[in-house]
């Protein structure tokens, strides 16, 4: 934890918003209900915080990938229901009974490890079933269907909780490949028919209800993330950074700004030190490219991003408004994730896991 005033940059999380986006998910979903994936520790905002206030907007139902994710949020949800993507990792199989976690195994390896923690507890512990339709990452291919298909017994005595797969394409609603997912995922039901079905991630959702099944599973929505790229974000934003102004330096037309010299300014200029670099997950793809604001006014990031700096020019701004100690927005509402995304060719995902561990972070709302 790293003491607001000793800090840099500050990362506000607004917990009323986290509440509102599950509500508006459930909204959404009209009636089926809804898990929350927050693995990657909340998706990089603090599973601490992030958990309790889910839990207090009616979530019972909590996705982490990790098994050691799991043991964690097992310690803050005495009573939730968690699930690990990633599945039984060997040797720590005695774990997901100790913490009464529910392992989402994708092979028939894994189902037999399964089967022999399951004797060893003498209970059927429960599990989910993770099909693959089209990721080739982890579940059940077609082969593995088959065999199911032909021994039954493969599955036997398990206590299945949910089946499941994972969609591929569900920002992009001019893919295909969603409806190709879908259809698969169905016929994979006829053979596994256990359980419940549990299907969409945040993008999925708002591919309708075709995809809700009995069980959505979102995450990156629920940290204010547009699942319905290219329209409006339904979404609540959520997180902001703001970074302190460490130094403003003049400079003469034709000099340089920062490493390889990769910027040269055509004018008498000031410039504006933050401290906010590519240790703290500001990206060094950002150089050049990003923005920053202060009030309303946009800033351009100019020169390298630096481990542990960005410098941007604020020759256009009152020296009233930026001086050493003022407060630039360095993610916010003017410039979202979605933006700083664009700016660094990636993801919203990877903008938001990345977040530093030097920031302070303060928490607005959430449970009391
Ligand atoms: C991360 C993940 C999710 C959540 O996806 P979002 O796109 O963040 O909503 C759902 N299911 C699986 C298997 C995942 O890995």
């Amino acid at each position: 934890m790293v003491d607001p005033s000793l800090a840099g940059a500050i990362l506000t999380s607004d917990l009323d918003a986290l509440a509102a986006n599950y509500r508006r998910l459930l909204r959404e979903l009209n009636g089926v209900p809804c898990a929350v994936v927050i693995k990657a520790n909340g998706y990089g905002l603090g599973a601490d915080r992030v958990a309790p206030t889910l839990w207090d907007a009616g979530a019972r139902v909590f996705f982490v990938a990790h098994v050691a994710e799991g043991a964690r949020l097992r310690a803050l949800l005495p009573e939730a229901e968690i699930h690990i993507l990633n599945g039984l990792l060997p040797g720590a199989e005695w774990a997901f009974q100790d913490h009464d976690l529910v392992p989402v195994l994708g092979s028939l390896p894994e189902v037999a490890d399964w089967h022999s923690v399951c004797d060893g507890a003498a209970k059927a512990l429960p599990c989910d079933l993770h099909v693959d339709t089209g990721m080739a990452r982890l579940g059940f291919d077609a082969g593995d269907l088959a065999k199911i298909k032909a021994d039954p017994g493969l599955l036997a005595d398990l206590n299945v909780r949910f089946v499941m797969s994972h969609l591929a394409s569900a920002d992009d609603p001019d893919s295909s490949q969603s409806a190709e997912q879908l259809a698969r995922f169905k016929a994979a039901r006829d053979i596994l028919s256990m359980g419940q079905a549990c299907f969409a991630n945040s993008s999925g959702i708002f591919l309708g209800p075709a995809y809700h099944f009995d069980m959505a599973r979102p995450g990156v929505a629920l940290f204010g993330v547009n699942p319905t790229p290219g329209r409006p974000n339904p979404m609540r934003q959520v997180i902001t950074l703001k970074a302190k102004i460490l130094q403003i330096r003049e400079i003469d037309a034709g000099e340089t700004v920062g490493y390889g010299a990769a910027h040269r300014v055509t004018r008498k200029s000031r410039i504006a030190t933050l401290p906010v670099g590519y240790a703290d997950g500001y990206m060094r793809a950002l150089s050049g490219q990003a923005s920053v604001y202060l009030g309303e006014q946009r800033l351009p990031v100019v020169g390298r991003v630096s481990m542990d700096l960005i410098t941007v020019d604020v020759t256009d701004v009152s020296p009233d408004v930026a001086y050493p100690g003022a407060l630039v927005e360095v993610i916010g509402p003017h410039y979202a994730t979605d933006e700083a995304a664009k700016d660094a060719h990636t993801i919203d995902y990877e903008i938001l896991t990345s977040l530093g561990q030097r920031y302070a972070r303060e928490f607005i709302g959430g449970p009391s």
